[in-house]
């Protein structure tokens, strides 16, 4: 009955570009979230009065208190269960792993188990990654001076635009590629007027 969404997100960690994931989610809306939340705390903290009349008495109502809050939590910010996903840690490539079934909200904090950095799932819009990638001379490079030369990469089937001197990397949507070649172009122009002041000196 409930349908399996794939949102768009992509796997972001400080100071490195961000590379594609897949995620196959299924959204819990909030009512049942709040119902399920409300049933733990009721159900685990309204027994606590009882259950400490069983012996050895002092470990059940901490128990019991224990597992109402830890279930509401998870029901509370579990909002969306993992079917499937698949990405890679954008510092050191290997495959990082979601467990199908885990409650997890976005964005989603993972740990990199060979290089044990924190890379961050994150969903991710278009319109948003342009404006980031945007600045006064066009496209964003690392250092503002960077006189790299944008190319076209292919990761997991999406385009990205990257530059070769900086490394940095973004989504290609048309407007950054336009602003990317743009930005090629006057590079070369600027390649050919040093190489004929050199000629002419
Ligand atoms: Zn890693
Ligand atoms: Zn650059």
């Amino acid at each position: 009955m409930k349908s399996v969404e794939a949102p768009a997100v992509h796997l972001v960690l400080r100071a490195h570009p961000p590379v594609p994931a897949r995620i196959g989610v299924v959204y819990q809306p909030l009512p049942g979230r709040a119902l399920k939340t409300a049933l733990s705390l009721a159900v685990f903290w309204g027994i606590m009065p009882w259950v400490v009349w069983l012996p050895p008495h002092y470990p059940w109502p901490l128990l019991s208190f224990c597992a109402g809050a830890w279930l509401a939590h998870r029901a509370w910010t579990g909002k969306y269960v993992v079917a499937w996903f698949a990405g890679e840690c954008p510092r050191c490539a290997r495959p990082l792993r979601v467990r199908a079934g885990a409650r997890i909200d976005l964005p989603h904090i993972l740990t990199c188990f060979a290089c044990h950095f924190e890379p961050r799932l994150e969903a991710y819009d278009l319109a948003e990654e342009e404006a980031i990638a945007a600045d006064a001379s066009g496209i964003r490079h690392v250092l503002s001076d960077c006189t790299g030369s944008w190319h076209e990469e292919r990761h997991w089937d999406q385009d990205y635009l990257a530059c070769d001197a900086c490394g940095v990397r973004h989504h290609a949507t048309p407007a950054l590629r336009a602003a990317a070649q743009d930005e090629n172009e006057r590079g070369r122009l600027l390649d050919e007027l040093a190489g004929q002041g050199r000629f002419l000196t």
